[in-house]
């Protein structure tokens, strides 16, 4: 079993219950939840006039491959009504994989650890909260410790 960190955002529609249904989705798929951070409200990051975001940040143990992973996360958008918009547009919600235990890949479809997380406040503080001695195994910095630019 591997512990993985995902990212949870919501712009569209009843956002905390987007959130919610997300979590309940991956539980009922075989994923054993093991904390959920608070969900924070934020300014949407990259294209900026659309509504705000909510965001939270969840630790779960899987035993799925990570792109097993990815196509799960990608039917549960899916089945929460997300419809294909543009790269920043608003989302009924958003799953990233931030860390799949201390896996260090880049395909096509799959860059582990998430390439934009350290860019992230609204990723990098619900993961603080969870989880502050988590090291990036890139950045070999603990979550705590890095600074968004
Ligand atoms: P998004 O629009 O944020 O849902 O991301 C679109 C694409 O990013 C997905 O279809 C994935 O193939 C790709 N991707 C690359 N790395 C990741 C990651 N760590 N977590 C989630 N999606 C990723």
């Amino acid at each position: 079993m591997t512990d993985v960190f995902v990212g949870i955002g919501s712009n569209k529609g009843n956002r905390k219950k987007n959130i919610l249904r997300a979590v309940g989705l991956l539980e009922r798929y075989g994923q054993k939840i093991i904390k959920i951070s608070s969900i924070h409200e934020t300014r949407p990051y990259g294209y900026k006039k659309q509504n705000l975001f909510l965001n939270a940040v969840i630790k779960l143990k899987t035993g799925l491959s990570p792109e097993k992973f990815l196509s799960l996360c990608k039917k549960i958008e899916k089945e929460i009504g997300r419809k294909k918009s543009f790269r920043w547009g608003p989302r009924e919600i958003d799953l990233d994989i931030l860390f799949f235990g201390k896996k260090v890949m880049k395909t096509k479809k799959l860059t582990i650890p998430h390439d934009d997380l350290h860019n992230r406040k609204f990723v990098l503080i619900p993961l603080t909260e969870i989880s502050s001695k988590l090291v990036h195994p890139v950045l070999k910095k603990r979550v705590s410790e890095i600074k968004t630019v």
